[in-house]
């Protein structure tokens, strides 16, 4: 055990961390973990823990499910990837037939990660620009505080601060910000004609008029801006951005790879307006949290305009596309999804959350509590002390990664009430810790 973290310690990379030459901490280096099965990780030190983070929100059924892990072992048995050019195999039929059927969209790209989806999606609404004979327009209208991936692409659509632009500058493609839209807190109906979204609204609009010529497409998370700071805004806005990108004439793409799936309280986040987009990126819990898989979902309509594109189609094939593991993986864990009641486990959840951590609101040191579905944020007042907070969840069985300001959670779907409470119970003790 020490040997694999002196290791890791000295060589390996983590998210967003230092190098591994730079010290590091006591106590604030990653945790070993053993195996992790149901909703719980075996982390080392601290036995089974409930993981609060569905493994950054893609294991929404849980660990080592019997369902997945037959599909999975099934397809080692035949094949685990095949190249997909000029191929095509059971899998990805398979994974495309649900995803057509369950979503309504006409074309499918199959890719390996959240963030290359969003690189395919802007370059669908690119190419779509060259189809129908406006190229040149090569900017997206987006809003600020949100998050998109880390690649180039993604992270020049990331919030401008949040996302570091001006380290980038020169680098990143320059794409048209809208403000924040306003707080939504997942509760209250909000209507169209509230006077904070026809204000956002009206500054949306004119900034869309001023940049008309040079814009390609609009693209938001819908309804919940995940790490850009787990904001969530109202479904009236989502409305807004639909009909901004129609009267742009430009396609509207939703990204997704947080939202779908359940986690917000309806199948897709776009549900809650409802509106419908034209390109829609999924990831994250795509394969249940098993592998790493992203796809995206396109009209037929935008998908002729890029075949008309000098190109003659959608220009990229990434060596893995449509792996057969990571496909036959996802299409059991679509099945397992619709067969299941995740609607009700999203519900049972949210009241969960919303009666353990209602208790923090006006609490010290607390800026803000808010509920979406299965997910719960509790955002400080200051810059939280992760390794602090995470010792002290921890210490109350719970695996947590708080970021920036926010200690937050997304249970696995079948987390039950006494889980969910002990969930929140890490979280009033992490915060009363940090904020003290
Ligand atoms: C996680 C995330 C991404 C990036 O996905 P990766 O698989 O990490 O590349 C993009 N958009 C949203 C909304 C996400 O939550």
């Amino acid at each position: 055990m020490d040997e694999l973290l002196a290791f890791d310690a000295q060589h390996l990379w983590h998210p967003y961390g230092p190098s591994a030459a730079a010290p590091v901490p006591a106590g604030a280096g990653p945790r070993l973990v053993t195996g992790a099965s149901g909703v719980r990780l075996d982390v080392v030190g601290h036995g089974d823990v409930i993981d609060g983070m569905s493994s950054w929100w893609a294991a929404i059924h849980g660990y080592r499910h019997p369902a997945l892990d037959a599909a999975a072992t099934a397809q080692l048995a035949s094949m685990s990837h095949v190249m997909f050019g000029g191929l095509t195999h059971a899998p990805a039929v398979e994974l495309g037939r649900r995803l057509v059927e369950l979503t309504g969209y006409d074309q499918i790209f199959f890719c390996d990660s959240g963030s290359v989806s969003v690189e395919v999606a802007v370059k669908i609404c690119l190419q779509r620009a060259l189809g129908v004979g406006r190229g040149g327009r090569t900017r997206m209208l987006t809003i600020r505080g949100g998050y998109h991936g880390d690649t180039f692409t993604p992270m020049s659509l990331c919030d401008p601060d949040g996302g570091m632009h001006s380290m980038w500058r020169g680098v990143l493609p320059e794409h048209v910000f809208a403000e924040l839209p306003p707080a939504w807190d997942g509760n209250e109906n909000v209507p169209d004609d509230d006077p904070a979204v026809l204000a956002w609204a009206a500054g949306v609009r004119a900034l869309a008029a001023a940049h008309a010529h040079e814009l390609a497409g609009v693209i938001v998370e819908p309804v919940l801006q995940g790490a850009g700071g787990m904001r969530m805004y109202p479904p009236a806005c989502l409305r807004v951005l639909r009909a901004v990108a129609d009267e742009l004439d430009v396609p509207l793409v939703l990204d997704e790879i947080a939202t779908g799936f359940g986690r917000t309280g309806t199948l897709f986040g776009a549900d809650h307006a409802p509106v419908r987009a034209d390109v829609v990126c999924v990831g994250k819990a795509l394969t249940g949290g098993y592998l790493t898989l992203a796809a995206v979902l396109c009209t037929a309509e935008v998908a002729a305009a890029v075949d008309a594109s000098p190109a003659g189609g959608l220009a990229h094939g990434p060596t893995f596309m449509a792996n057969p593991l990571a496909c036959a993986v996802a299409a059991a864990n679509l099945d397992l999804l619709l067969a299941g009641d995740w609607r009700a486990d999203v519900a049972r959840i949210e009241t969960g959350l919303r009666a353990g951590l209602s208790a923090l609101t006006g609490a010290p040191g607390v800026a803000d509590v808010r509920v979406l579905g299965a997910v719960g944020v509790v955002q400080l007042e200051r810059p939280v002390d992760v390794p602090l907070a995470t010792d002290v969840a921890l210490d109350h069985g719970v695996w947590l990664r708080p970021f920036r300001d926010l200690i937050y959670t997304m249970p696995p779907y079948p987390c039950t009430e006494d889980e969910v409470d002990t969930i929140t119970g890490a979280i009033a003790a992490a915060v009363r810790k940090v904020a003290a």
